[in-house]
């Protein structure tokens, strides 16, 4: 946005499938197969999350749009049966959801797909550092590009270390990882705590309204899900949705046509299928 850029950006999609919580035990550990030599990626893996899913994927599909983040049918076979090929007890019927993700390619698939970080201080805006093509392995890279950033930023400001700086975050505990005693003496402190609004991941009233006046708070029926996994489950918030936009109601006192999934033109609801007069 502040200068006339002097690189191209080929966005590559990436596609992932999310499986069942209760196939969790299907491996123990990462498995990666021997990258193809082609496009600059590492081809489709079997990834196990800190909550118990099992990721297949991503794939890697050079589009013209870098907002394009549909997933698509024809994608979701190719990665099952890729991930079959190096687990071949994968069951059918275990895919939960789909997502995908958009790497930000320097080089075309022509010249191999792959080019190295530009990790640089602008020619034309000095001060501005640029960090451009941070694509896949970026998010493991990025501590060390802070720590490269922060000697660039040096030249220009005198950077302190702070000396109460948290270096790890207090994970809170959930509500389904408890014990009964635990449980027990939060709902006798709320009853809110003893209501279960997302049933496949043991979410409670609680957690949910939590979730909305969390310093980042949530407004849209996503955010609520990624700070409080409500919706996350088997059925895909079948049951939640209804309760979380329930709450949302109630606690934001704003009408339901307003609610978003996502982004700004993702309204959940547009009218009603039957209506009564007065109702
Ligand atoms: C399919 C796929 C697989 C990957 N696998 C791995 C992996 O296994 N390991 C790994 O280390 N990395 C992986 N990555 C790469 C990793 O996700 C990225 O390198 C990393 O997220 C880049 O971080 P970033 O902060 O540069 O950009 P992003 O994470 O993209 O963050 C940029 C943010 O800026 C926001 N934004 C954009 N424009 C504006 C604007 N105008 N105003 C305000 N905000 C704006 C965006 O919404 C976004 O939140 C993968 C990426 C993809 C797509």
């Amino acid at each position: 946005m502040l200068e006339e850029p002097d690189f191209n950006v080929y966005p590559c999609r990436g596609e992932y499938l999310v499986l069942d919580k209760n196939y969790s035990n299907l491996i123990n550990s990462m498995i990666y197969p021997v990258p193809p030599k082609e496009l600059g990626v590492l081809g489709v893996h079997i990834t196990p999350t800190i909550d118990g899913n099992i990721l297949l994927g991503p794939s890697a599909e050079f589009i013209n749009d870098a907002e394009d983040k549909r997933t698509t049918k024809e994608m979701m076979k190719t990665l099952f049966n890729e991930a079959k090929k190096i687990l071949p007890a994968l069951p059918k019927n275990v895919v939960i959801n789909a997502y995908s993700g958009i790497r930000c390619k320097l080089a075309p698939p022509e010249e191999g797909g792959w080019a190295d970080y530009r990790i640089e201080e602008s020619e034309q805006t000095p001060g501005l550092i640029n960090l451009l093509g941070i694509e896949s392995p970026g998010l493991t890279g990025a501590p060390a590009i802070a720590k490269e950033v922060t000697k660039m930023l040096s030249k220009y400001v005198e950077l302190k270390t702070k000396n109460n700086y948290k270096t790890r975050k207090i994970k809170k505990k959930r509500f389904s990882e408890m014990n009964l005693k635990e449980q027990s003496d939060l709902i006798k402190r709320d009853k809110r705590w003893g209501r279960i609004v997302c049933r496949c991941e043991h979410v409670t009233e609680a957690e949910v309204i939590k979730a909305l006046f969390n310093p980042i708070g949530a407004q849209t029926l996503s955010s609520v899900k990624y700070r409080c996994r409500a919706g996350m489950g088997r059925c895909q918030g079948g049951f939640c949705t209804q309760h979380i936009i329930r709450i949302m109601e109630e606690q934001f006192n704003i009408e339901v046509y307003k609610m978003k999934l996502k982004s700004s033109n993702s309204n959940l609801f547009y009218g009603k299928t039957r209506e009564k007069e007065n109702d």
